[in-house]
């Protein structure tokens, strides 16, 4: 990893240089003083998704889910669980595509719950189903 990245706030959508040796140490926004890292997901809304996604240098984990969706509110807490375990080195999120029509439908999201992991701005692979936190950890483990 470099000695520092890019890491945009989830609050006002400001990219923040961070030095990687902070990363622990809950590095807050220059501009909003918001935290920048959290241990919880990031809610992704199509007004910071695509700046979100394309100017963080960490990993970014998306979950792509739906209120009506019985098996994405059951993975809930086990999405939660598995962003405490890969912070602060990855950041996970959540998009809710009933509300991101047009992400949902650039992305070519199939069905709900799908889990997208971005690298680099692009995205890597993605899996679809409820997943155990275990899971999810060991497969954002295995492609980064
Ligand atoms: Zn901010």
């Amino acid at each position: 990893m470099p000695d520092v990245i890019h890491a945009v706030c989830p609050q006002c959508r400001a990219v923040n240089r961070v030095q990687t040796g902070r990363l622990d140490s809950g590095p807050t926004c220059g501009k909003c003083q918001a935290p920048i890292l959290s241990p919880h997901p990031v809610t992704l809304t199509a007004a910071n998704f695509d700046v979100f996604v394309a100017k963080s240098d960490l990993p970014v984990v998306v979950d792509f889910w739906a209120p009506w969706c019985a098996p994405c509110r059951a993975m809930a807490p086990a999405f939660d669980q598995a962003a405490a375990m890969l912070h602060p080195r990855v950041i996970l999120a959540k998009c809710d595509t009933q509300e991101e029509l047009d992400i949902a439908d650039r992305l070519h999201i199939q069905g709900v719950p799908t889990i997208a992991l971005f690298v680099g701005g692009r995205e890597k692979t993605r899996i679809s189903g409820a997943r155990s936190a275990a899971d999810i950890v060991a497969w954002v483990r295995q492609n980064i």
